[in-house]
């Protein structure tokens, strides 16, 4: 079952939606490089790095401090160069995420520890919001639940293959995507 209420979810959309609109994001651009769309809407940094092997991603912001060598305030996303690409794509959305949820956009620091090792349940709720949104960032609910319903009569795996060429992540979140979208449509 999905971790959060219906309303939360509904919220997460609509703050992700008005955060579309604001910048001018098309859900399709994000389809086809996020990292471009950071880049050209938003002016962020987006950098692989070599992290620390329990570390997938993080983002700094700090729009008033000591500026970078190029003279540009810091703003910038890394993402563990470690971790497969679908992994990092879903890091670099889960931090995108971060800064859409964020109530001030001028300094902000999150640092990612990959959360396959069910450990910390501490900031968990907050995390899953962030995945959550991270997870309609990357397969938006109308063309999402566009696809299920074209998909419907293949096989699961036909199905998952075709999900995961066209949405790029890894499998474990395209089904949890599948099952919250349900949830919302029958919310
Ligand atoms: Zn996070």
């Amino acid at each position: 079952m999905q971790k959060l209420t219906i309303e939360k979810m509904k919220d997460l959309e609509t703050k992700k939606q008005i955060f579309f609109e604001q910048y001018n994001i098309s859900e399709n651009d994000i389809i086809n490089s996020i990292s471009d769309v950071l880049r050209d809407k938003l002016d962020f940094e987006v950098k692989e790095m070599e992290l620390p092997h329990d570390v997938d991603g993080a983002i700094i912001v700090d729009l008033n401090g000591e500026q970078t060598r190029n003279n540009k305030p810091i703003k910038r996303i890394v993402v563990n160069s470690m971790i497969n690409k679908f992994r990092q794509r879903f890091t670099v959305a889960h931090e995108l995420a971060h800064y859409i949820l964020a109530d001030n956009k001028e300094f902000l620091a999150f640092r990612d520890h990959s959360r396959n090792k069910k450990s910390s349940s501490s900031n968990s709720n907050f995390e899953n919001e962030v995945d959550y949104m991270a997870a309609s960032i990357l397969m938006p609910i109308k063309a999402f639940f566009a696809d299920i319903e074209r998909l419907k009569n293949r096989s699961e795996v036909e199905k998952y293959l075709i999900l995961r060429q066209k949405y790029r992540v890894e499998l474990p979140a395209i089904i949890y995507r599948e099952q919250e979208v349900a949830a919302l449509n029958n919310g």
